[in-house]
């Protein structure tokens, strides 16, 4: 089977270090908020152009905190992407915010110029949570330009863009906080749930790690109510020491497999996104455009032993638990691509005659 993730490839080459990482830290006997969170925050805080970075439990908790430490009020408009994992609507709900959508352009990333107009529309707008889906960045400068003139709070999700950068700039350095996860199928992925957030104001900082931890700016004082969301030392220490060191090769590899399918695929009726002018992606997802027959090909796949999956479903603005919040208003890009969407295997662990296969299969289709 060829699949979207191959962890038992993954553990093969990295297993021996992370189970060296664990005995270090079961060892030390300090297993929350020690020195592994904290060389891994510094590690990792470059990676999105920021001075300094906080662990969390995960990625979804890591925007709530850096919503709420911009200091989003209850009932403030957050300007988002109907196309997204549900976490980045997820967390602006739980952090007290309400969700305005502008809808996504062809290569399925928020649609820079809808987002200014809904900021012209609503002057009350004060916070974004843009999204650097599948691996790709946004324009940088055109999301630059927006943050100055509209006076805006902005945070960057970077949980599929981990290294993506814009004309050699950082996805995650615009905004005031940038955002991520370690969720296992995450480009620098844990054993398990992780995440963390990136600031250079050092008062944000202050106030990011206070939310983090009960809210607490020193032991047993709480000057605000917060969270119980900490990255645990066992997974710093596994990130920093087994995996972060794989990042960059795992990257390259991503790159070349992209590569390969842009040169590989010519299948009319499966084509891929379009390229970002300037953004270096990371490859998260490799997503293919089936206007007819989605169904169709991921069964043809399935029958040559190939996975694929379907980023995402269904457009955030009609998933059942935003119901009695709506009526949003309209997004037919989103919603095409929800119809359309199908995303290949680009794991790093692919090998060439895999990816060969794969572009045999989508080439012999007869859809
Ligand atoms: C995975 C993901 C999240 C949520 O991260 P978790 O660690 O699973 O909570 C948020 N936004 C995007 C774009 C994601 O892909």
């Amino acid at each position: 089977m060829i699949a979207m993730n191959a962890f038992d490839r993954f553990w093969d080459d990295t297993g021996r270090q992370a189970l060296d990482a664990l005995e270090r830290v079961g060892r030390s006997g300090w297993y929350v908020l020690g020195e592994e969170v904290a060389a891994f925050e510094a590690e990792t805080a470059p990676l999105f152009g920021h001075r300094h970075g906080v662990g969390c439990a995960n990625g979804l908790d890591a925007i709530e905190i850096a919503l709420r430490a911009l200091g989003l009020q209850l009932g403030d408009r957050v300007l988002t992407t109907p196309m997204s994992a549900f976490a980045t609507t997820l967390a602006i709900l739980r952090a007290g915010g309400k969700p305005v959508f502008a809808d996504v352009d062809e290569r399925g990333l928020i649609d820079l110029s809808l987002a200014e107009k809904a900021l012209r529309a609503d002057r009350s707008i004060r916070f974004m949570v843009p999204v650097h889906l599948y691996g790709h960045s946004l324009d940088l400068e055109r999301l630059k330009s927006l943050k100055e003139r509209f006076g805006l709070k902005l945070v960057e999700d970077c949980a599929q863009s981990i290294g993506a950068s814009f004309n050699g700039k950082a996805a995650g350095s615009i905004g005031q906080i940038a955002t991520t996860s370690f969720y296992p199928t995450k480009n620098l992925g844990c054993l398990g749930d992780g995440g963390a957030l990136y600031v250079s104001d050092e008062a944000l900082l202050k106030t990011a790690k206070a939310i983090r931890d009960y809210g607490q700016d020193s032991k047993y004082s709480h000057a605000m109510l917060g969270l119980n969301s900490r990255l645990d030392e066992t997974h710093a220490s596994m990130l920093r020491r087994a995996f972060l060191p794989k990042l960059a090769s795992w990257t390259e590899n991503r790159e070349r497999i992209a590569r390969k399918y842009l040169q590989g695929l010519t299948h009319p009726g499966a084509r891929p996104f379009g390229a970002i002018q300037g953004s270096r992606s990371v490859w998260h997802l490799f997503p293919l455009r089936v206007p007819k027959g989605r169904e169709n090909l991921m069964q043809h796949l399935k029958a040559a032993n190939i996975q694929s999956g379907i980023h995402y479903p269904l457009s955030i603005h009609r998933q059942k638990a935003l119901e009695e919040m709506g009526p949003f208003g309209d997004f037919p890009n989103s919603d095409r691509l929800a119809n359309e969407e199908l995303s290949l295997p680009i794991h790093p662990y692919l090998r060439d005659a895999e990816v060969d296969a794969v572009i045999a299969a989508v080439n012999t289709w007869e859809g």
